[in-house]
């Protein structure tokens, strides 16, 4: 089994070589992203290894079949990055349902306290002896009300962490869960009561731009978003006037709409093209991350166990329980 796997990172590498020695599986790794221009450098191989911005749309997709690609083994949950009509009946696609829900629910939690108790800002004025409180004054979690969208695996790990704090939880869910206990409301009651709103669900035709300018206008005053599912669950301009009318109190956001070609790189020696995305980063009120959400160990070593046993599997049976289906896409 040849494998192919593009974005490589260093964290990535040593977590799969751990594996891949155990398993046998021959890696090559490439720090390039995989695109329809980067596909062939795959040639050869029988598998390519993908992450969240690799593109592999019907172009991509193509052309690794054209080359003798047989399976597509992403090492993330979500696959709205595959064109999945694409690869019907040509290449089998696999994902990493779960791994750490921890992780992500646990980085939306540390953004939601690092924005509310400004740790951000106290974490460089103490830096340069500046003991000063003007200006850093939070607010109690306890009591407060946070919806959440999306009560899968990593929204109820949020959930469970919210309850922990005192936090009166409202959840959506287009497929709420039975017998759950949880608190299911409709879209129109979070947008409206809600002092913090956490996205948990995975981006698709239906919840792109799910929070847009319509729904800017619905949200309580001061609310704080978290997002650390997809970036284009958000409108970033919609976000961007919603703070700048100081409608939207902050924002902690892990995933950004044009993350693909910034996010995972070192660009601090570039001007950066994106004026919103900028714009959005000068704010006060603006925590942002790199999709980190997922990186601790625990997570990383789920994710490279979970990639090459259903790579195994699929060689060796035809099989792997963790196929992604068109119909069930
Ligand atoms: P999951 O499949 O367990 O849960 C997703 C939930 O969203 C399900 O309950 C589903 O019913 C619900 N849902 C589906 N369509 C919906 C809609 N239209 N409206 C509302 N809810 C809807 O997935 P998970 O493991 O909890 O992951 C959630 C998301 O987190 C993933 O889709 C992925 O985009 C993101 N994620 C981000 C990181 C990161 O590092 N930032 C890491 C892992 C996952």
């Amino acid at each position: 089994m040849r494998i192919a796997f593009f974005d490589a990172k260093p964290y990535d590498i040593s977590s799969f070589e751990k594996f891949a020695e155990e398993r046998n599986i021959k890696i090559k790794y490439y720090e390039t992203k995989l695109n329809a221009d980067t596909a062939e450098l795959a040639r050869g191989a029988d598998c390519v290894c993908v992450f969240v911005n690799d593109s592999l749309d019907k172009e991509t997709v193509d052309k690794l079949y054209d080359d003798g690609v047989k399976l597509i083994a992403l090492r993330c949950a979500g696959y709205n990055n595959v064109d999945l009509s694409a690869c019907d009946g040509k290449i089998t696609v696999v994902r990493v349902p779960a791994y750490s829900p921890y992780s992500v629910a646990e980085h939306a939690m540390a953004m939601l306290l690092t924005s509310i108790r400004r740790i951000h800002k106290a974490y460089i004025r103490t830096k340069d002896f500046n003991f000063s409180l003007n200006g850093l004054t939070g607010f109690d979690l306890h009591g407060k009300t946070v919806g959440v969208i999306g009560t899968g695996k990593i929204g109820r790990c949020f959930i469970d962490i919210c309850k922990g704090f005192g936090m009166n939880v409202l959840c959506y869910d287009k497929f709420p869960v039975k017998d759950s206990g949880l608190n299911y409301v409709s879209l129109d009651e979070i947008w409206g009561k809600s002092d913090v709103i956490s996205f948990h669900c995975p981006l698709t035709e239906e919840t792109y731009h799910i929070l847009d300018e319509t729904v800017v206008d619905k949200l309580k005053k001061g609310v704080v978003i978290i997002n650390t599912s997809r970036g284009a669950l958000i409108d970033a301009e919609a976000l961007l006037d919603g703070i700048k009318s100081r409608k939207i109190g902050a924002a902690c956001l892990d995933v950004y709409e044009e993350e693909s070609d910034l996010f995972f790189r070192d660009v601090s020696g570039h001007i950066l093209e994106d004026d919103v995305l900028a714009r959005l980063i000068s704010m006060p009120n603006v925590i942002l991350t790199s999709h980190q959400a997922f990186l601790t160990d625990e997570a990383l070593e789920g994710i490279a166990q979970t990639t090459t046993q259903n790579i195994l599997d699929y060689f060796r049976t035809g099989k792997c329980e963790n196929e992604v289906h068109l119909q069930n896409a």
